[in-house]
């Protein structure tokens, strides 16, 4: 047996599991893009550990262990039954139970989930817990609906998808469209299913019945400390620098909260229907107040703040000068157009709170440019990190403080970064950290899909 292989040779084999992915499912566009990915960023690891590619570790690797497709019918408020499509994928459960977010978009269908299903599996070994990858969601729009048709339709999904989840088994949480009421909505249908207060079968929480206090800040949290490390490292800080934030959601908001603590300018956030801009930074308060307190439309910030402007072209954020860019919205948010745009005005850093935002033509003009980049699968671990906290204070029966919970986030956040910079180091790539993310979660989960065997 040969030690190593060539990069043509892994980059050939790679090429072949790839286009083998492509023919089963031509049509999932994103799940493609987020394995083509995760393959370039592998070539050095396969290189140096041919036992990979002998024991069709990628080829297992990329086929989910199970796709769940399900109806969720419920009754609108006009007497009229609806009937949407839920999904749940269990990726890869090599080092624990699945553990995975819930969306609720109209935009969900089999690609997303399994994009994010696939990505969520290398970011929770990175974590270092013992949480293996899944994802969930229906292409429901909450948007517009009543409390009672969430309701009803929670409960719905709840009814199909508890066949399928435990506290060993798999654990949702939520994401975009899910949060701590349509979580207890879900919680409360499961309970009521399986006659038993099994608080670990869900993360994110309300508090009053289980939840951490500290997860609803986690992801956005978490997110600025990998920033802050980043910097940190560099002699730099966040202290006085200019911050592009999209979206207006939990993960946005809270980033935006601990950049503001820790000194920066946030100049502009969207939503989907555009953005506000401020020079002189904008007030948190107002935007809170409208997103989380009413559920408006961030363009209601100029009606309080003249100063600012609002334009409805969200892409067009990144045309505002920045030092640090953090796409916390969505997929395929940040194109090549704006990422060029970015770096023509001076762009020192991006995170991506977001799964997936930057598309891959976007990351590679980044890298071009020496722009430093820090993936999702490490900025944005902080909530599903803080979500198996959530699991280890359930299975104890004890609740954290606020400074228990943020003092293991940023530990957790700090060793993801130190993690990714030490791969990137040791493969040759230093500050290259979708290489780092990636070759420290798949090293984890190979290993122990090694000592697991097959069948
Ligand atoms: P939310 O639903 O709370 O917020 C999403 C925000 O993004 C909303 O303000 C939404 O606006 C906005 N948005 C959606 N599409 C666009 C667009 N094309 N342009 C600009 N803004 C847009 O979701 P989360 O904050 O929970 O999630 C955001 C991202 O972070 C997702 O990719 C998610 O998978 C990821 N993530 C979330 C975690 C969590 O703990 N919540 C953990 C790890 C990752 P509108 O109101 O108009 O729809």
């Amino acid at each position: 047996m040969v030690a190593t292989v060539t990069h043509v040779e892994v980059r050939e084999y790679m090429n072949n599991v790839y286009e083998n992915v492509k023919k089963r499912d031509p049509h999932e566009t994103e799940f493609l893009q987020a394995v083509q990915m995760l393959f370039e960023a592998l070539v050095p690891v396969f290189s140096e550990n041919p036992s990979y590619m002998e024991s069709g570790l990628l080829e297992r690797f990329v086929e989910p262990e199970r796709l769940i497709t399900f109806q969720v019918p419920w009754i609108d408020d006009e007497g009229i039954v609806q009937v949407n499509r839920g999904f749940r994928v269990q990726f890869n459960g090599a080092i624990g139970p699945y553990k995975g977010g819930i969306r609720f978009h109209p935009s969900v269908n089999a690609s997303i989930i399994k994009f994010l299903g696939f990505q969520q599996t290398i970011k929770n070994a990175l974590t270092g817990q013992a949480m293996g990858g899944g994802k969930g969601g229906a292409d429901f729009d909450p948007k517009g609906k009543s409390d009672l048709e969430i309701m009803r339709f929670c409960q719905s999904y709840m009814t199909e998808l508890s066949k399928y989840i435990g506290p060993n088994l798999d654990v949702p949480a939520g994401d975009i469209g899910v949060g701590p009421r349509e979580i207890g909505y879900m919680f409360g249908q499961y309970k009521r299913l399986r006659g038993q207060f099994e608080a670990g079968v869900f993360t994110g929480k309300p508090i009053d019945f289980g939840g951490s206090i500290g997860r609803t800040e986690a992801t956005g949290y978490g997110a600025i400390y990998f920033v802050e490390q980043l910097l940190q490292d560099r002699g730099e800080s966040l202290k006085g620098s200019k911050v592009i934030i999209s979206g207006s959601g939990n993960v946005s908001i809270y980033a935006m909260e601990k950049a503001i603590k820790l000194g920066a300018r946030i100049v502009a956030c969207s939503d989907s229907s555009g953005y506000v801009y401020d020079e002189n930074g904008l007030s948190l308060k107002s935007i809170k107040q409208i997103k989380l307190a009413e559920s408006g439309r961030i363009k209601e910030y100029v009606k309080t703040h003249p100063e600012a402007k609002f334009n409805k072209n969200s892409a067009g954020i990144w045309s505002v000068p920045c030092e640090l860019a953090i796409p916390c919205a969505t997929q395929n948010e940040m194109d090549a157009a704006s990422a060029r745009r970015l770096v023509k005005n001076g762009v020192k850093v991006i995170a991506e709170g977001a799964n997936m935002p930057c598309t891959p033509e976007a990351i590679k003009i980044f890298h071009d440019n020496d722009v430093l980049f820090g993936p999702a699968q490490a900025v944005n671990a902080g909530g599903v990190a803080v979500s198996y906290l959530e699991m280890a204070q359930n299975s104890a029966r004890v609740a954290w403080s606020f400074e228990r919970v943020d003092e293991e986030l940023q530990k957790i956040m700090e060793t993801i970064y130190r993690n990714c910079m030490n791969a990137s180091e040791q493969y040759g790539e230093p500050g290259n950290f979708v290489l780092g993310a990636s070759i420290v979660g798949f090293e984890r989960i190979a290993k122990a899909m090694l000592m697991q065997g097959v069948i």
